[in-house]
């Protein structure tokens, strides 16, 4: 029996039980994110000619994050989250930008690739962060990432690559908010044409300058800057062993031997990184690995061999343990996970997964019990990691009354997360409380791009209100969804 496995990616469906009824094909919304690096552009100067306003590009990359959480598969386990926004803020933090709100994500997907949306939002594929040899090298697509948004590219490229792509993208959002399926896929297939074809035109100076404006970012906040011409590098060898896979991140970010040894040069005016702690990384590296494994007996396969030869670090003893319990090895992950947490018995990460092993073995009331205690223990400590792993267990095992005061918690340390809504949502709905469930369940389409979807819920909770202060409540969420659907309309 699955039970907490609602974080990993083939129960996320779950995360998303109401799809619009013709999703957009995956294929294209991907290329079209994609399609955010444009050069070759002879004046690189003039930062402040931007085609896009700030608040233009806030609005515009709110909802591009927001609808396309129906068709791409973000990760929503929230160590995974915190770890990859905690990286990407140290980044931030010496740049430019710093102090701007930036939101990173992680995207389940096993191509190297990332992107970044006007408005600070960036993108990582997971493959990424499976792939990268030291927590430098992630940063340094991360350190990349940020250099296109600082340096407005994605901004510039509306400028220069002409008004009909901005048109069809600010169509595109503006029929995905609608709740159009239809009218988003026709937006869909000319904003997708056209940018191909821009993709594939422009693109050196831009990538230039975000590898040198990265660098720096890199060698300011403590990691190592070679790690960016030897990531990039392994990166193209790799694509020339095999062309039919050559990484995406490469055809979005043009990638040549001139680039690498450009970026090679400016990194020897910088001084080496000291040796860095890379526990976290090796961590988080291994849940996504095992987690989000296409093929999971591989990769228990592979954890175990490491063993054998006698690399029982914390990270490979992990990721086998969480690999055995992905495999269904439940009395296996066990003796793994029980024996791990004896050496580290101070390791969040592994309790997690040991109580998460637990619930899938049908032992609801020991998964349970440890997840309470932890719960306990780290909120003691100001630590809100855990809330939302015990409310989605206690909601699963239909405790929802215990859920609920825990998701608000949750829901008010993090409200962009449409997952927790919808479990909000669900817990409602099995208590009976059916105006709070449609409530949430507006929010959550709120926050994933289907604002006419949104308004509906928000309607029929309106129905069900009994008393003044709900109905001037609703009214006002409803109005201001209404006026957001306006703006995104307009845009
Ligand atoms: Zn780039």
């Amino acid at each position: 029996m699955k039970l907490l496995n609602l974080f990993n990616p083939r129960l996320r469906t779950y995360a998303n039980p109401v799809l619009l009824a013709a999703t957009l094909s995956f294929a294209s919304a991907n290329s079209w994110a994609q399609a955010d690096h444009f050069d070759q552009l002879p004046d690189l100067g003039s930062n402040a000619a931007n085609f896009l306003s700030d608040y233009e590009a806030e609005q515009l990359g709110k909802s591009f994050i927001r609808q396309s959480r129906y068709r791409i598969p973000y990760v929503s386990d929230p160590e995974l989250v915190g770890y990859i926004n905690r990286l990407g803020n140290r980044l931030l933090d010496v740049s430019e930008d710093a102090g701007k709100d930036y939101h990173f994500y992680l995207i389940d997907n096993n191509v190297i690739n990332a992107f970044a949306v006007p408005g600070g939002h960036i993108a990582i594929h997971t493959a990424i962060l499976t792939k990268s040899e030291s927590e430098s090298e992630l940063a340094s697509v991360v350190a990349h990432e940020i250099s296109h948004v600082t340096q407005s590219h994605i901004s510039r490229k509306f400028e220069n690559s002409q008004y009909d792509s901005w048109l069809a993208i600010g169509a595109l959002l503006a029929a995905a908010a609608s709740g159009s399926a239809e009218a988003a896929q026709a937006a869909f297939g000319v904003s997708q044409a056209s940018i191909i074809d821009r993709q594939l035109t422009f693109s050196r100076a831009y990538e230039t300058e975000a590898d040198s404006l990265g660098i720096r970012l890199l060698s300011r906040a403590g990691f190592d800057p070679q790690a960016m011409p030897v990531f990039f590098k392994r990166l193209l060898s790799e694509s020339r062993i095999s062309e039919s896979h050559a990484p995406e991140f490469i055809r979005s970010h043009p990638l040549t031997i001139n680039r690498i040894s450009e970026s090679a040069e400016r990194v020897r005016a910088y001084p080496r990184a000291p040796v860095q702690d890379q526990s976290e990384f090796l961590l988080m590296q291994a849940k996504a690995t095992a987690g989000y494994a296409k093929d999971k007996s591989v990769v228990r396969d592979r954890y175990a061999a490491q063993l054998k030869l006698g690399n029982t670090s914390l990270p490979n003893r992990y990721g086998y343990g969480m690999a055995l319990a992905e495999n269904g090895e439940f009395d296996q992950a066990r003796k793994v996970l029980t024996e791990l947490e004896k050496d580290y018995p101070n390791n969040v990460s592994v309790k997690l997964i040991k109580a998460d092993n637990e619930l899938n073995a049908g032992e609801i009331n020991t998964g349970l019990a440890e997840l309470k205690d932890l719960y306990i223990e780290q909120n003691k400590l100001g630590n809100h990691l855990v809330d939302i792993y015990y409310a989605n267990a206690l909601v699963l095992t239909k405790n929802n009354q215990e859920a609920i005061p825990i998701l608000h918690q949750a829901i008010a340390n993090n409200k962009d997360e449409p997952y927790f809504h919808i479990l909000l949502a669900r817990a409602y709905g099995e208590t009976g409380d059916n105006l709070r469930s449609y409530q949430a369940r507006g929010e959550y389409h709120y926050l994933s791009g289907n604002y006419a979807f949104a308004i509906k819920q928000y309607k029929r909770a309106f129905i069900l209100t009994s008393t003044e202060y709900e109905r001037a409540r609703l009214g006002a969420r409803i109005e201001d969804v209404e006026k957001e659907l306006e703006i995104v309309k307009n845009l």
